[in-house]
């Protein structure tokens, strides 16, 4: 190649003109651009089905499904989630199964904490 300055040959990986003392510059081989992969999330309708149900089963759960409305609900909603949901109603449904284990979780405590009463006095 030649200097960018003075035009001596110089060679082609120099950094400096041997001549005059110019920088020439990197000269790498041009690097491709960077791809960005742009992931569009979009609903996916068997994530959605997935996100309705847990929210029916977080509802149900509260009222005649009991715990196990709960549970379903629960693996229902991370479900839909993990299959690329990211609408309220996988959330809504995660909430609601949440809210009905956890009642759950404290009417059978209390039950229990009854029996243990009952049987000490
Ligand atoms: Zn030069």
């Amino acid at each position: 190649m030649f200097c960018k300055n003075c035009s001596a040959s110089i060679q082609e990986d120099a950094a400096f003109c041997p001549k005059c003392g110019t920088a020439q510059g990197a000269h790498h081989p041009h690097m491709p651009p960077p791809v960005y992969n742009v992931v569009i999330q979009r609903e996916i309708p068997p994530a959605n089905g997935l996100a309705t149900a847990s929210m029916i089963m977080g509802i149900l759960a509260l009222t005649i499904l009991g715990p196990i409305g709960g549970i379903l609900g629960f693996i229902f909603a991370l479900r839909a989630k993990s299959l690329g949901n990211r609408g309220g109603k996988a959330t809504a449904g995660l909430i609601m199964s949440i809210i009905s284990l956890v009642f759950w979780l404290l009417v059978v405590g209390v039950f229990i904490f009854g029996i243990v009463l009952t049987r000490i006095y």
